[in-house]
């Protein structure tokens, strides 16, 4: 049996998760959130109060890790973690975590066993390059500075955080040097990806866009 994939890869702010959320649903497909995963084992290390996550013994801690999406939210060894994962430590901590190789070999076979017997909408920074080379169809998804930071800005307030907006700008940026200038599968479009700017269109704008494209594109049946 055949399945589909379709890669979202893009910077934060970019609108990923909630325009592949919106594509999972129209197509009946199943959404993994690959930024989820790394926060979840960022999320598990705070907790655990693990420093030193550089060394590699902890790679059966991270192995040993359940982690499972269910209804679109993030379980993790059984447990919804869905809100923690968006806490601000998590996402000071993310970049660095997600940057170790052996951090990322584990998450990426998780994801591809995922992608192996399901139709995914699968987003992420490493997707099209790395995780999933023979996706049907990778779109690179992107905005403006301003525009991804006031998106994050006001995500970041509906739960509850009192970052500044110049704050949440810094941060931005700040990840966005960290995914893109890093060793290990960097933030990068694919050669065969089709980029998507979407600063002046709307979550469900860019959904249809992504839809008829994979539609088009794979002859897809209505
Ligand atoms: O997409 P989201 O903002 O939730 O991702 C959190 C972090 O996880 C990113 O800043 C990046 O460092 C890391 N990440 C990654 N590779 C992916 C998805 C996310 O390195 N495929």
């Amino acid at each position: 049996m055949k399945f589909y994939s379709i890669a979202i890869d893009g910077p934060a702010g970019s609108g990923k998760s909630t325009i592949a959320k919106s594509v999972a649903k129209g197509l009946e497909f199943i959404y993994i959130d690959t930024g989820a995963m790394y926060r979840a084992i960022t999320l598990k290390a705070l907790e655990l109060n693990i420093r030193n996550l550089a060394d590699e013994t902890l790679y059966d801690f991270i192995l040993d890790t359940k982690l499972e999406f269910v209804n679109d939210l993030m379980f993790m060894d059984g447990k919804d973690v869905s809100k923690e994962i968006r806490s601000e430590e998590v996402v000071k901590n993310v970049s660095l975590v997600s940057s170790l190789k052996y951090v990322r070999d584990i998450l990426v076979e998780k994801q591809r066993e995922m992608a192996k017997t399901n139709n995914v909408v699968m987003d992420g920074r490493d997707i099209g390059t790395n995780v999933l080379k023979d996706a049907s169809l990778k779109i690179f998804l992107t905005a403006a500075i301003d525009v991804r930071a006031l998106r994050r800005f006001y995500e970041l307030q509906e739960s509850g955080s009192s970052m500044s907006y110049d704050d949440v700008v810094a941060d931005v940026m700040r990840r966005d040097n960290f995914d893109t200038n890093r060793l290990n599968n960097p933030l990068r479009q694919a050669e065969d990806a089709i980029l998507i700017d979407n600063s002046e269109l709307t979550i469900e704008e860019t959904a249809q866009k992504i839809m008829h494209l994979f539609k088009e594109k794979n002859l897809w049946q209505i």
